[in-house]
């Protein structure tokens, strides 16, 4: 994988408080890679072909709106990798046509591999099995996050990255915010937006991490996926007044998150806030057609 070359615009949000709000435009690294899934695979797919560069296959685990498994699929096609996708659901099996995220995959070359709830809890035994069958494949964890991965993250940040007081990112499986509290300035602090509810996820960023110089606050709504109806109406006049598109699952609930905090005044006069806008765009046609199906708003875009 090439270190891309555009140069990405971090944009103000004007507020009327004494606060500024910067976000950091990663979604504009590629139309189909949320941005922190290219870092995060940057470094995983490059050492490994480092090592194979006959016959590549990758092979890699999540839901069936995975921004993660879009992003594989995509670079897949780029790059002239094998790519297998093993999907939560098995009932997805002979109706996966009707899932955008899926259906794209599918288009970019990705083989899946459908299994119920129960096996896809335990991945390593899949993982085990297909190992044998294909040794020299590159296996990816869920959502990508690993070693490989928080090192990636730190192209996320740079010398004008430094002058913020807070770092902001939605959290999903931890790799994000691992590699932004790892490589941070000193006198930076850490915020993360999480949008599960996973208990378990303190502990491993901080693993990944090393360093205690992030906090995790709950953006989730209940559960993962999830999606309100304030949400989308958040990102419908986020996108009117700002001009700016968020996705429903991970960026729309930080911001409104965000919004929240700052409204409440959980910032200090002065702060300067910069979060990432970490993409997830790809998402947004999954959702609208199960918002279609609930006679719902849909989210403009
Ligand atoms: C995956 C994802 C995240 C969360 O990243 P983690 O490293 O899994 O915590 C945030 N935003 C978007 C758009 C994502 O696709």
């Amino acid at each position: 994988m090439k270190t891309p070359t555009i140069p990405i615009p971090i944009t103000q949000i004007p507020l009327q408080k004494n606060i500024q709000l910067f976000l950091k435009r990663e979604d504009l690294i590629h139309a189909q890679i949320s941005g922190n899934k290219y870092w995060k695979l940057f470094y995983n797919i490059n050492s490994y072909l480092d090592q194979n560069s006959q016959n590549p296959f990758i092979i890699t685990f999540g839901g069936a709106f995975s921004n993660h498994i879009a992003a594989v699929a995509a670079l897949g096609k780029e790059y002239q990798l094998k790519t297998l996708g093993i999907i939560r659901g098995e009932e997805l099996q002979d109706k996966w046509q009707e899932n955008p995220t899926l259906k794209l995959a599918y288009q970019n070359g990705m083989d899946f591999l459908f299994v119920t709830r129960e096996e896809y809890r335990d991945k390593d035994a899949i993982t085990q099995i297909l190992q044998k069958e294909v040794p020299d494949a590159l296996f990816i964890p869920e959502g990508g996050t690993n070693e490989h991965a928080v090192e990636g993250i730190q192209f996320m940040l740079n010398s004008e990255t430094k002058r913020f007081d807070y770092l902001c990112t939605a959290v999903g499986t931890g790799g994000t915010i691992a590699g932004i509290s790892k490589f941070a300035e000193e006198n930076q602090k850490v915020l993360g937006f999480k949008v599960v509810d996973d208990h378990s996820l303190y502990n491993k960023v901080f693993e990944l991490s090393t360093k205690n110089n992030f906090e995790l606050i709950e953006a989730h709504d209940g559960k993962y996926g999830k999606i309100t109806d304030e949400n989308i109406r958040f990102i419908n006049d986020f996108k009117k007044n700002f001009g700016i598109q968020l996705d429903p699952i991970y960026t729309g609930k930080m911001m409104k998150k965000i919004f929240e905090m700052i409204e409440e005044d959980y910032f200090p006069k002065g702060s300067k806030i910069l979060a990432f806008h970490t993409g997830g765009l790809q998402g947004i046609f999954g959702a609208n057609e199960l918002l279609k199906k609930q006679n719902r708003e849909l989210i403009r875009f």
